[in-house]
C-alpha cells in the first residue's frame, strides 16, 4: 500500500435527506482522526423520492471527496452496495448506513486492524438490539439460527453490513455477479481473515427504517433460497415419508377388507387425507418455484442497478463477469 491508503466509504442513501448532514458532520470528525487515510465518500442514491440527491449536490459542491452515484429508481440496498463496491477503487472499502447507526467512530479501530494487524476485513455486530421492536427482535434471532443451521454460509447474529475491507475481499465480492444479492451470506461465502467487532445498537439520528417487517420476511427468504438447498431437500424428504405412510396405510386396508370385508366407510378421514396431501403437494411445487423464479431472474442477467446520474470521473466498467450490467452513467 502506498504512503496514503486510499479509503472509500460507500454510503447507501434511500430517502436519508434528514439524515445526511449529522452523517457527514460524524464524518468529518473521523476524517480528521485519520488523517493517514485519503477519504472518499460515494453515496449511492437509490432512487430517493425526497431531496437526498439534492443534498448530496451540495455536499459534493463544497467538499470534493463526496461523490455520488444516482440510480434510475429504488433498487434496494443490495444493489446500491453492489453499485458502490463495483466503483470503488480505494485500497480499502467500508459501507456504512446513512443514519448513524454504524457508528463512524469504529473506523479508526477497524482500519488499524486491517493495516496493522493484518486481517482482510473488519465486520461489525450489534450486541444489543435496544430500541428494536420485540417482536423484530425475535423473528431475526429465529432467522439466524435457522440460516446457520441449513446453509454454509457463516452468518452471525445481528451481524451489520458495516464493514471495512481490503482491496482483495472486495474484488474476491465482485466476482460474484449474481442478481440475487444477500451480503451478509457473500461477506461470509468469500472466506478470508475477518475480524468482529461489537457495538451496542444505536438508534437512527432522523428519518425512519425502510424494512417493514413483511419486507424483512421476504428478505429472510431470498436468504435462505440464496444460500440454501435444504428446503428442497425437505420437499423431497416429505415425499418419502409421504409414500412409506400410504404403502402401510393400502397394508392396512388390504388387510382390514380380507379380515372384516365391505368397508365402504371412511369418507370423512378419506377427505381430508387427500386435502392434506394436496397442501403437501403445492407446499413442495412452491418451493421448487421460487427457486425456479430466482433461476429465470438469474438468467436473465437484468443489470443489478441502473446508473442515471454521477459526479464520478472514472467510468469504471462494473464487473466482467457480473451480469451484463448497462451502467447508463450520464455526468
Ligand atoms: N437503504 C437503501 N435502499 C433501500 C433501503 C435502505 O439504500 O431500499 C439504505 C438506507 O438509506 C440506510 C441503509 O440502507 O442507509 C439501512 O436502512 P435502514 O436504516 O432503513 O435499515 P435498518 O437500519 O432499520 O435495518
Ligand atoms: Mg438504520
Amino acid at each position: 500500500m502506498q504512503d496514503r491508503v486510499k479509503l472509500t466509504v460507500i454510503i447507501p442513501c434511500y430517502n436519508e435527506e434528514a439524515a445526511l448532514h449529522y452523517f457527514y458532520d460524524e464524518m468529518q470528525n473521523v476524517m480528521q482522526e485519520m488523517s493517514c487515510a485519503e477519504f472518499e465518500l460515494l453515496f449511492v442514491n437509490d432512487g430517493s423520492g425526497d431531496g437526498t440527491l439534492l443534498e448530496l449536490k451540495k455536499l459534493a459542491e463544497k467538499d470534493q471527496r463526496v461523490k455520488y452515484i444516482s440510480f434510475s429508481r429504488n433498487f434496494g440496498k443490495e444493489a446500491a452496495i453492489y453499485a458502490g463496491l463495483s466503483h470503488s477503487d480505494g485500497d480499502l472499502t467500508a459501507i456504512m448506513d446513512a443514519d448513524l447507526q454504524d457508528p463512524p467512530k469504529l473506523l479508526p479501530k477497524m482500519y488499524r486492524a486491517i493495516v496493522e494487524e493484518g486481517y482482510d476485513s473488519v465486520a461489525t455486530r450489534r450486541v444489543s438490539r435496544r430500541g428494536e421492536p420485540p417482536i423484530r427482535s425475535f423473528f431475526a434471532r429465529m432467522f439466524y439460527r435457522l440460516m446457520n443451521r441449513i446453509s454454509k454460509a457463516d452468518i452471525v447474529d445481528g451481524a451489520r453490513d458495516y464493514r471495512l475491507m481490503s482491496r482483495a475481499f472486495v474484488d474476491a465480492l465482485l466476482s460474484m455477479g449474481e442478481y440475487n444479492r444477500f451480503s451478509k451470506g457473500l461477506f461470509g461465502w468469500v472466506g478470508f481473515e475477518t475480524k468482529w467487532l461489537e457495538f451496542e445498537n444505536v438508534e437512527r439520528v432522523a428519518g425512519e427504517t425502510k424494512w417493514s417487517f413483511w419486507k424483512l420476511f421476504l428478505y429472510s427468504i431470498d436468504g435462505i433460497v440464496a444460500f440454501s438447498t435444504m428446503p428442497l431437500s425437505l420437499a423431497a424428504f416429505v415425499g418419502v415419508m409421504m409414500c412409506l405412510i400410504a404403502a402401510v396405510a393400502i397394508v392396512f386396508v388390504i388387510v382390514r377388507q380380507i379380515v372384516y370385508g365391505g368397508s365402504a366407510f371412511g369418507w370423512p378421514s378419506m377427505v381430508c387425507i387427500t386435502i392434506f396431501l394436496g397442501g403437501i403437494q403445492l407446499l413442495c411445487i412452491g418451493i421448487l418455484g421460487s427457486y425456479l423464479a430466482k433461476t429465470y431472474l438469474e438468467v436473465k442477467k437484468r443489470p443489478i442497478y441502473i446508473c442515471k446520474e454521477t459526479n464520478l470521473e472514472r467510468k469504471k466498467e462494473p464487473n466482467d463477469s457480473g451480469s451484463g450490467k448497462t451502467d447508463m452513467e450520464r455526468n
